[in-house]
């Protein structure tokens, strides 16, 4: 099937030719004659499928035929986070570039004030963060009376950064009339529930998930103690050729510290969370695009969704507690056919997260040590607390173990190998992360951003 199959203008074929692909993705396939034909659709897919294109194609088509465009939006696309916001809503200038359409993406963290205009001016395609699109709601600057159109991207991540009521009050206020269409990277009960309240006789689309289909990421893991972390990681990045690697923590303030370690071992690395100035989280990514970076040290909230061509490398430096996350990281990279790689860095007290991991993928994976960092701690233990908080809830707990073991072998005070680092926080728990002592007061990791 080709492009030109699929009844798309003239015009967006040509912003389509000039980005360079030929062939439509799957979910392209059979999303956009359904978007097209008015109905409405419930698609499970990923990031890195093509979903984007698969929603902003048809709409820009629908608009097309018809005059006259008012002020308010006609089309709102809802995704979790700022940076899927800039994302879709630079798509859709890409692919609308040969059309008046006009867009804009409206999100937190910048000033409400040339949103405003903007939104006085009149935008026919609004791309907007739940949270910032209630404050303009409130503040009377965004009316989405005449919305033809609604888009739910990444739906499931939404409702797990606890989006669920301001969604229900976003779609309150549209008309009850118009075409909705819902993607999400899972389908929980929940979701099923949400699409059930406001779509009407959708169409079911799906594509593989990119666990099961993506056999060109080379998944692995390192067994390794978790005060040895910082340094095989280092060790690794002074050991590979490696330009450009996207590493996962759980925290943002682990996200922080790692990056300042990484660049004090001279590997231009930046951290990318929710707690960085939008300013700063636009930088670090294009700089990180750009290749002016080797590491993005991110927390799951912040890389959502990242459009990173060709992502060569992921490193979990700490497994998810919820597997669905560790497909959604390796699902940055091993794109479009490319090679990837994607390495988890695992200790005694995260083993059981794996077990999740690979109940999920349905396979085995391959598990290395590497001389000069073998685990001392090689039985598992138990994880800290699950649940209560999502990716950034402090780990509570999960000193437990090893203070256990320190105890049993003597609690002399001498931190035994096992040990080492854990005693710099003065034996209290952290919110967070290993061997970081200095967890700030008053910081509160077990707050959700978008
Ligand atoms: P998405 O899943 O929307 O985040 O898209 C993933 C990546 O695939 C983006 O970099 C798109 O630019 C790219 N892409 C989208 N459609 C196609 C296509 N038909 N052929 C090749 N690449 C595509």
């Amino acid at each position: 099937m080709k492009f030109s199959d699929l009844g798309l203008s003239a015009e967006i074929q040509r912003a389509i030719a000039e980005q360079g692909y030929d062939t439509p993705t799957p979910i392209q396939q059979q999303a956009i004659p359904v978007v097209l034909a008015g109905r409405d659709l419930m698609a499970c897919a990923q990031t890195g499928t093509g979903k984007t294109a698969g929603f902003t194609l048809p709409i820009l088509k629908l608009l097309q035929g018809k005059r006259a465009r008012p002020r308010q939006p006609r089309v709102l696309v809802l995704t979790p986070t700022r940076e899927l916001a800039m994302q879709v809503e630079e798509s859709v200038r890409t692919y609308g570039k040969h059309l008046p359409t006009t867009s804009l993406a409206v999100f937190g963290g910048v000033g409400m004030n040339p949103q405003v205009q903007a939104l006085a001016r009149g935008v026919d395609i609004l791309v907007a963060t739940p949270g910032r699109l209630m404050d303009h709601m409130q503040q009377k600057t965004v009316d989405l009376s005449a919305v033809e159109i609604l888009v739910l991207d990444e739906a499931d991540r939404m409702l797990d950064m606890g989006f669920i009521r301001d969604i229900r009050k976003i779609l309150a206020v549209m008309p009850k009339q118009k075409q909705s269409l819902l993607f999400s990277a899972t389908f929980s009960d929940d979701i099923r529930e949400l699409a059930q309240s406001f779509l009407h006789n959708p169409e079911s689309v799906e594509v593989a998930r990119r666990n099961t289909a993506a056999e060109s990421v080379t998944q692995r893991v390192i067994h390794v103690d978790r005060e040895q972390k910082r340094d095989l990681l280092v060790h690794l990045f002074q050991t590979h050729a490696w330009h450009q690697v996207l590493v996962f923590t759980r925290t943002k303030y682990g996200a922080d510290a790692l990056a300042r370690k990484l660049d004090k071992a001279g590997i231009r690395a930046a951290a990318l969370h929710g707690d960085k100035s939008q300013g700063a989280r636009v930088r670090a990514l294009n700089d990180f695009k750009d290749g002016k970076l080797t590491a993005l040290v991110a927390t799951d909230i912040a890389a959502r969704g990242l459009d990173i061509d060709a992502l060569p490398h992921v490193i979990n430096f700490e497994l998810p507690n919820m597997p669905e996350d560790y497909v959604h990281r390796i699902g940055r990279t091993g794109r479009a056919g490319m090679e990837g790689e994607a390495l988890s860095l695992v200790c005694a007290d995260e083993r059981a997260y794996l077990r999740d991991i690979e109940k999920l993928i349905k396979r085995d994976l391959e598990k290395l040590t590497l001389p000069g960092f073998e685990p001392t701690v090689t039985t598992e233990v138990p994880p800290p607390k699950r649940g209560g908080g999502g990716q950034n809830a402090p780990r509570q707990g999960q000193q437990q173990p090893k203070q256990k073991q320190a105890q049993r072998s003597g609690g002399s005070g001498q931190p035994q190998s096992a040990n080492r680092g854990r005693r710099q926080g003065g034996g209290k728990p952290q919110g967070g992360e290993q061997g970081t002592s200095a967890a700030k007061p008053g910081h509160r990791s077990g707050q959700r951003h978008h």
